[in-house]
């Protein structure tokens, strides 16, 4: 196929750009009015405590909804959740067909089955090193290693030039599960010509080597080997090889897993449901492992960072079923703290130390838990092997995007871009640059709904949350004569002896009597202009009692 004179080929992000999580990335060729678009990855990011009650928080697909039927495939990368996490909310908008190798596929599969409007979702499952052709995209996938089986690196090739997809990666030269980096590939696509490279920022900060598995691997063995009690060991279950270390750790010191959390299943399955876990004993259940001594048995844990609905916080509470730990006991956090998470995670340690249990962390023993992602060695080796025009940085906040523009420039690459969400940038024909802006926000999972990043029901639970609630209610006869009220309730306000609750609402209830009274006839007719002027009245008062302005509800009754 060649490229026609109209033709451009360009990169959009709608996600994973200036933040690390909910990685959405497109890419466009055609002439501008044509476009036709594969996707990349299409993955969540997790609410805070920003956003109250709101766990899951999807890239806003508006631009690329309206391209729908242009779509000619969505291609995943790997299946960490910020990568895969938001297909089954968000494929019924988009309804194209899906592309992952077998790991990834089976996790995807999982997640579909639980939106019946993904039904139709066809997903195709590519061999690693596999090819996939879209139209005018040629994809040729490479294994890299990461932290999860089967990360894959795109190749893509298109009539204007050809892109490298890194996804998430890193040099692992034993990554103990899988393939090691497929070297060769990228060095074979560096001799034909790289135009861009859109590539992982996340440890760009870091120098050195994110470190190996394999050295994880022994020093997990030797850590776990030498410990007596009962051994709780958390790490993302997403992480198999770190599974798989751990099971042949706790395994060459005579004790049996027992995998305690929903993630931990599930993984396992999809590994085994690859080939992998071979030559590994049967897991325990949680009643044979309640009833095992305590020298014999080891509790492979979700909830590393705090989580509060996840197996370990549960059991820091002791309020797990099956699960206790105690004085004795031992629990080996092979893992890192995720920025944002350094509370939560703080509040568990306390409340298992509390319990007389060990603690192990990365922090006190350095070798239990290595970074998936890339260091500044890494990133020159990759850089050097593919050789790109173009240096596209991608998954990192804006300073990590701006360091890993710089970090290219340093290594002689001839351009860099680094895009924010919903940045166009083209990257052919012509020198690199951004030619568009589109929309690009944020759609938040509230109690199943979608609903918009500024919505109402949020900024009004923000708004409760910060400043309390006052309820105010008042029945009207026909000819608009107060029959009972006003009363006020509150909740989450404040009172002291001195001037107790039950003053501040009637007090409250006067002032909205007050302002009932300065209403002209016609106004008592219209509920809304009663609403107003009770909740005004409230609401001033309330600034006057605690010096703030609370939710104000008001209800308006007639009998
Ligand atoms: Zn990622
Ligand atoms: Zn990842």
């Amino acid at each position: 196929m060649k490229a026609k004179d109209q033709d451009e080929l360009v990169f959009l992000p709608l996600g994973g750009s200036n933040e690390i999580g909910m990685n959405f990335n497109l890419y466009g060729y055609g002439p501008p009015h044509a476009r036709k678009w594969i996707v990349v990855d299409l993955g969540v990011t997790f609410g805070d405590q920003t956003t109250p009650g709101v766990e899951i928080i999807l890239p806003d697909p508006e631009f690329i909804r309206e391209h729908a039927k242009d779509i000619l495939g969505i291609v995943l990368t790997h299946a960490h959740e910020d990568h895969i996490g938001a297909v089954a909310w968000l494929w019924p908008q988009l309804r194209a067909p899906l592309y992952a190798t077998p790991f990834t596929a089976f996790l995807l599969r999982e997640k579909l089955r639980e939106n019946e409007d993904c039904a139709d979702a066809q997903i195709t499952e590519v061999p690693l090193g596999g090819k996939v052709t879209l139209g005018p995209f040629e994809i040729d996938l490479i294994t890299l290693t990461h932290s999860i089986p089967e990360p894959n690196g795109l190749a893509i090739r298109t009539p204007l030039g050809t892109i490298l997809h890194t996804g998430d990666w890193k040099i692992d030269p034993d990554p103990v599960l899988g393939s090691t980096t497929d070297e060769a590939a990228i060095v074979k696509l560096g001799d034909e010509g790289v135009l861009a490279m859109v590539c992982d920022s996340t440890n760009v900060f870091v120098d050195g080597e994110a470190g190996s598995e394999a050295d994880v691997r022994d020093a997990l063995a030797d850590l776990i080997s030498g410990l007596r009690g009962k051994v709780a060991v958390a790490c993302f279950a997403s992480n198999v090889a770190r599974m798989d270390s751990v099971i042949r750790a706790a395994e060459a010191a005579g004790r049996r897993v027992c995998l305690v959390g929903r993630s931990m299943h599930r993984m396992a399955a999809a590994a085994k449901s690859v080939g992998l876990f071979v030559g590994i004993k049967d897991f325990l259940t949680d009643q044979q492992a309640g009833a095992a001594p305590d020298n014999e048995v080891l509790f492979l844990c979700t909830g590393s960072q705090g989580e509060a609905r996840a197996a370990l916080s549960r059991i820091a509470d002791g309020t797990h079923q099956h699960v206790k730990l105690g004085a004795g006991d031992s629990c080996v956090f092979s893992s890192r703290v995720i920025p944002g998470n350094e509370i939560p995670i703080r509040n568990l340690q306390n409340r298992l130390a509390d319990r007389g249990v060990r603690l192990y962390t990365e922090r006190d023993h350095p070798g239990i838990h290595v970074s998936g992602h890339p260091c500044r060695d890494e990133l020159a080796r990759m850089y050097h092997w593919a050789r790109p025009q173009i240096a596209v940085p991608t998954h990192g906040e804006r300073r990590h995007l701006l360091e890993h523009a710089a970090f290219a420039k340093d290594l002689q690459v001839p351009q860099t871009v680094a895009p924010r969400n919903g940045d166009m940038v083209r990257l052919a024909p012509g020198r690199a640059e951004i030619i568009d802006e589109v929309p690009a926000g944020r759609i938040y999972v509230d109690a199943g709904v979608l609903t918009p990043e500024n919505g109402d029901a949020l900024r009004e639970r923000r708004h409760a949350a910060f400043n309390g609630v006052l309820a105010v209610s008042v029945v009207l006869d026909g000819r608009g004569k107060i029959v009972s009220g006003p009363l006020v309730r509150a909740l989450g306000l404040p009172a002291d002896d001195d001037y107790p609750m039950d003053e501040v609402l009637d007090d409250l209830a006067g002032e909205a009597q007050q302002a009932f009274g300065r209403l002209k006839g016609d106004q008592r007719d219209i509920d809304s202009e009663v609403e107003t002027a009770l909740s005004r009245a409230v609401k001033k008062a309330s600034q006057r009692v605690w010096g703030r302005r609370p939710v104000v509800e008001t209800t308006v009754l007639r009998v």
